[in-house]
């Protein structure tokens, strides 16, 4: 009778087993062509690019240009060059971001004047596109966090609120603290999100409309890096945006993380 007892339960075993087998069979098969995936798109998002710079770089060797022609077209030719550098920079950071080889080296940084650098470097492009951006947020705050890494953070979040918003609407950058967190809110008037593609947009090389992500120099890859930065900092991100009225994107820090 133990006998049989017992062959049920190895029974038993080895069908989980058998289950657990097959379950990650199917996740390796899911990770490789996620991967695939994922290189086929890198691969088509270089051959524009190299598509242009090829190109002007053969117009710009034409000997009747004039002089500002050909000016105009090694322009070219540089602006698709650093558009490429860019994307090799975003995949290189992402893929030191998945492999978690990089270490978060948090320090005590106090929020006021971190944000207000980090802004300052927009003030420019800001005055350009004549856009407002108001940071509101306490003096005296301190906070533990990798300061090049969430620079990252801000800068890609920013770069976004400035590229889908049009001339003359406001940014607002909001500073919260509560008792066990604290709250970083950037809210945009600009062209927002459709809802049907709001799951997505953390997603790496997913861009709403591709034609009009080209034009603004977006590869799909901004949100993603964000994201992988806040939750290494044990934060949390989301995303709330309305078509036409604007995107409002808060990131929850624990005080002790
Ligand atoms: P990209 O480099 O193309 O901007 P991101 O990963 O930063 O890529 O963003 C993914 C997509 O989400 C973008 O292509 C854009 O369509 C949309 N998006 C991101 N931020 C905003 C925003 N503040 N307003 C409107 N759309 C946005």
């Amino acid at each position: 009778d133990l006998s049989v007892k017992l062959g049920a339960h190895s029974r038993d075993e080895l069908g989980q087993l058998g289950m657990s087998i097959q379950s990650l069979a199917n996740e390796l098969q899911r990770l490789r062509k996620e991967r695939n995936e994922f290189l086929s798109s890198i691969s088509h998002e270089l051959q524009t690019p190299l598509m242009y710079l090829k190109g002007y770089a053969d117009v710009a060797r034409r000997p009747s240009n004039t002089p500002q022609e050909h000016d105009k077209y090694l322009a070219i030719v540089e602006e698709e060059a650093e558009r490429i550098s860019q994307l090799v920079k975003d995949l290189f950071q992402l893929a030191q971001l998945d492999q978690h080889t990089f270490f978060i080296q948090k320090q005590k940084v106090e929020l006021a004047t971190y944000l207000h650098t980090i802004c300052a470097h927009f003030h420019l492009a800001l005055k350009e596109k004549e856009m407002d951006l108001d940071i509101s947020c306490s003096q005296g705050l301190y906070i533990l966090l990798d300061p090049e890494r969430f620079q990252q953070v801000i800068i890609n979040l920013l770069d976004n609120a400035m590229k889908y918003s049009k001339e003359g609407t406001k940014i607002d950058l909001i500073v919260k603290k509560s008792a066990e967190s604290l709250t970083i809110t950037l809210k945009d008037q600009g062209i927002g999100i459709p809802e049907q593609d709001l799951p997505y947009v953390f997603d790496k090389l997913y861009r709403v409309e591709k034609s009009r992500s080209r034009k603004s120099g977006g590869y799909g890859l901004g949100l993603s890096i964000v994201k992988e930065i806040v939750e290494a900092h044990g934060g949390e991100i989301t995303i709330i945006s309305e078509r036409g009225k604007g995107t409002t994107v808060e990131i929850v820090l624990r005080e002790d993380g």
